[in-house]
């Protein structure tokens, strides 16, 4: 095996990518970038019975928006494909056949109600769960049971049929796993894996050591969940007299509430995406963190540290030192807590250190998606007001459609409290005075009113901010008379009036 650091990302196009595989992906990149080497996209796509159309152009859409491009993949170039398993079906079947010829493998010829007696049989000896294994293989209908006749007439009547592993007995299975160091697993406790199904094609276990193979993988980055799956793997490297890659197992995601795995439903459970990108599938639709507004920096920024520190306390990182600090020895074992707030923090630091003109694109297609449009200028200086404000892109328009529209309702309690038909003619003197003034002076200007007239501000300045806003938040009060204008800002004065006498 070439020294090289080659990585590759497997999803199985069976929906879309889950945050979880989405960190996958990243520590994949992250370790290729890192060494010189190749970070490879392979679709994983031999079950076709759980394929679901447009998950692959989902998956690449999703490595793109966050730029983590593959550089050899489907569609993606690279010397050592085809990248799509589906389209490598003629590669499998002659190493599975291999297998059994080396006694490795056998032909197994069960039939479904045999397998349901199997799982009967074993659960009335009180078995912990059925398995096809060394333990039940010689009691059922396979190659190492039937005579070499039987076994030979079984072949020619079927095209094709299902090949398992062979698993040793009494062994142990060790491997090293960079994060874990020693896992070791007992041949007892490992079932004979089908490897190649009777359509011919290869399960998962066979495609992928295969593939990993001939594709040059150096190392295998994954999820946690693959562990046990891996002992297989390693039997089969052996079995071949290949070299095995390197394994890395990740730890898993959990709930916000840290018990129990992540799902695809907490989603909607929790009211926060768990996908990179929103999904409409047949069967349901997910949230994702792009339409929600969130910059794909923060979200890698976010990723990154869920089963990965730098061992300092450095947090906001560019993907480049995320390059330059990642390290595989220093993944977690335990399993990392999804903390929305946490997102949420990491999305708000971005768009605060974000230039304005950056902004802007994100921010018009927000606006405009709410029917607002307006020019650059008027855009700009509005996001250089709300970016301290926000959390995500939507928010500039949720906090601040004030300065799009002026408002149809004000907050009528705020209102109540303070306003009296007696205040009109000093609304109508500031309204003077915001006519005359030049804005940098226009702040100092009304205060100074106030004061001269003896009118309280806590009075005058919240009844001034609702007539400008609807409410009591916002930025500071003359930036948004300033960026509204003049004549917009006096006729929201003359329309609040109008609404103020209603409530008083
Ligand atoms: N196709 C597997 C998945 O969807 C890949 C596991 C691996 O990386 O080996 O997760």
């Amino acid at each position: 095996m070439s020294q090289q650091v080659r990585v590759r990302f497997a999803p199985s196009p069976t929906g879309p990518l889950h945050i979880g595989g989405v960190r996958t992906a990243l520590y994949n990149y992250l370790f290729a970038k890192q060494t010189g080497g190749t970070f490879i996209l392979r679709i994983e796509d031999t079950d076709q019975n759980r394929y679901v159309p447009g998950a692959e152009d989902y998956i690449k859409e999703a490595l793109e928006w966050l730029g983590l491009t593959p550089e050899e993949g489907p569609g993606y170039g690279g010397e050592l494909g085809p990248y799509r398993q589906s389209e490598r079906k003629d590669i499998y079947a002659k190493y599975a056949h291999q297998l059994v010829e080396q006694g490795h493998a056998y032909y197994a010829f069960d039939t479904p109600e045999d397998l349901a007696k199997m799982r009967v049989d074993q659960e009335t000896l009180g078995y912990h769960s059925a398995k096809y294994d060394q333990r039940t293989r010689s009691l059922m209908r396979n190659s190492l049971t039937l005579s070499r006749e039987e076994t030979k007439l079984l072949l020619e009547q079927n095209d094709n049929v299902i090949i398992r592993l062979k698993i040793p007995e009494d062994e142990e299975i060790s491997f090293v796993d960079l994060v874990r160091e020693k896992v070791s697993f007992k041949s007892s406790e490992l079932d004979d894996k089908v490897i190649l199904k009777n359509d011919g094609m290869p399960t998962y276990h066979l495609a992928n050591i295969i593939d990993d193979h001939l594709m040059e993988i150096s190392h295998v980055i994954r999820g946690e969940e693959w562990l046990s799956s891996t002992a297989h793997h390693v039997l089969m490297y052996r079995f071949f007299g290949w070299e095995a890659p390197k394994f890395t197992h990740l730890p898993l995601i959990l709930k916000p509430s840290g018990k129990g795995k992540l799902s695809k439903r907490d989603g909607a459970k929790f009211g926060f995406p768990v996908f990179p990108l929103e999904w409409r599938g047949e069967e349901e639709t997910y949230q994702g963190f792009r339409e929600d507004g969130y910059d794909p920096n923060a979200l890698i920024n976010f990723l990154v540290l869920l089963g990965w520190n730098p061992g300092n306390d450095e947090e906001i990182m560019s993907i480049e030192r995320m390059v330059e600090l990642f390290s595989l020895q220093k993944i977690v074992k335990s399993g990392a807590r999804f903390d929305m707030d946490k997102a949420n923090w990491f999305n708000q630091q971005y768009i605060q250190s974000t230039p304005n003109e950056s902004l802007l694109p994100h921010v018009k297609s927000v606006l405009l998606s709410h029917g607002v449009d307006r020019d650059d200028n008027y855009i700009s200086q509005y996001i250089g007001l709300m970016k301290e404000r926000v959390v995500r892109f939507e928010d500039f328009y949720k906090e601040g459609s004030f300065f799009f529209k002026a408002p149809i309702k004000y907050d009528e309690k705020q209102v109540k409290k303070r306003y009296n038909p007696e205040l009109d003619v000093h609304f109508v003197s500031i309204k003077n005075l915001i006519l005359a003034t030049a804005k940098e002076a226009l702040s100092d200007k009304v205060k100074s009113y106030l004061n001269d007239n003896d009118l309280k501000m806590g009075v005058y300045l919240p009844l001034l901010r609702i007539m400008m806003c609807g409410s009591l938040k916002g930025p500071d009060l003359f930036d948004i008379i300033s960026l509204l204008g003049k004549d917009e800002a006096c006729e929201r004065i003359d329309t609040a009036l109008e609404s103020f006498k209603k409530y008083s």
